[in-house]
């Protein structure tokens, strides 16, 4: 079986942009299924979930990189974390009462102030045992409209993206693709053969060939990234390099949980005990642990 669930660097013009592109399904579906969300929750999902491996390619990281939105709206919380070995998890909280007066467009979409209210999406890495922290904020009607607007505010880096997801048919299952592409800096090197307005002129060519690219290619399965990205960009000295494979994991553990149980007070920690045990449940991944009080305090 082909594997739908992959991440694929590449360059163009000789270096003067990079790109990186995406194809979800099969992950998605864990997602989706396990929880059991409606297809309008699913498309945010996919939405943010292409985002965070089209994002987290642009950064060095160890471990993980989360992506997360919080909301006041219908929508509380949307988090997708990626591992650097390509596993992908996520999960929605939000209430049924409240997503019922949420107005969804015939795709099922809809603006980010009617699902999330006032929000934020921030993103966050690991090097080195260092945290960092990006903060978006949630101002447009797309998640891609506010992670264009922070390029061009905070990073000031020229940058184009888009993104399209269709929930599971009778035919396959869900459907995402993603392409980013950004400029590189101004090439000295490249100076004595092209001007900054030749520069410039080429990286606007590559913005206008991103946005000819329709729904239908970004979530056909059988039609590849790599396939995809040559009908796009084969007379732009287009490279692309290996894709990396990506499929759903979460990386919740026993110890992890008793590690995380360890941040509560007693009080809190006696507040959860029920039937002399506390009962945790995996918000991305639905496992379930239970752990006894002593293992908590024996852990410290
Ligand atoms: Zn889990």
């Amino acid at each position: 079986m082909a594997n739908n669930d992959y991440s694929l660097s590449f360059i163009l013009e000789n270096g003067m942009s990079r790109g990186q592109s995406v194809r979800l399904s099969e992950s998605l579906d864990e997602i989706i299924k396990r929880h059991n969300y409606p297809n309008e929750i699913g498309l945010v999902l996919s939405q943010a979930a292409l985002l965070t491996v089209l994002l987290s390619a642009g950064v060095k990281y160890d471990g993980i990189f989360t992506l997360q939105i919080q909301g006041e709206g219908a929508v509380k919380a949307l988090v997708v974390s990626l591992t650097t070995d390509g596993k992908i998890r996520g999960y929605v909280h939000y209430e049924d009462a409240d997503l019922a007066k949420v107005r969804f467009d015939e795709n099922g979409h809809a603006s980010l102030s009617n699902l999330f209210g006032k929000g934020q999406m921030s993103f966050t890495t690991e090097k080195s045992g260092q945290t960092y922290q990006g903060i978006i904020a949630l101002e447009g009607d797309t998640l891609t409209d506010c992670v264009l607007d922070y390029f061009e505010k905070s990073e000031q880096i020229g940058t184009q993206i888009k993104i399209e997801a269709i929930p599971a048919n009778t035919e396959h299952g869900w459907a995402a693709g993603g392409i980013l592409i950004q400029k590189m800096p101004f090439d000295k090197k490249m100076a004595e053969l092209l001007s900054q307005k030749e520069q410039d002129d080429i990286w606007e060519t590559d913005v206008v060939l991103l946005n000819s690219v329709k729904k239908e290619e970004l979530t056909d399965l059988n039609l590849t990234m790599e396939k995809l990205l040559y009908r796009l960009y084969s007379m732009n000295d287009l490279h692309y390099f290996m894709p990396s494979e990506l499929k759903f994991g979460c990386q919740c553990s026993q110890s992890r949980v008793i590690n995380m149980l360890k941040g509560f007070t007693e009080s809190d920690l006696d507040g959860m005990i029920k039937d002399g045990k506390i009962d945790i449940t995996c918000q991305f991944c639905g496992e379930k642990y239970e752990i006894a009080p002593e293992q908590i305090k024996g852990a410290q």
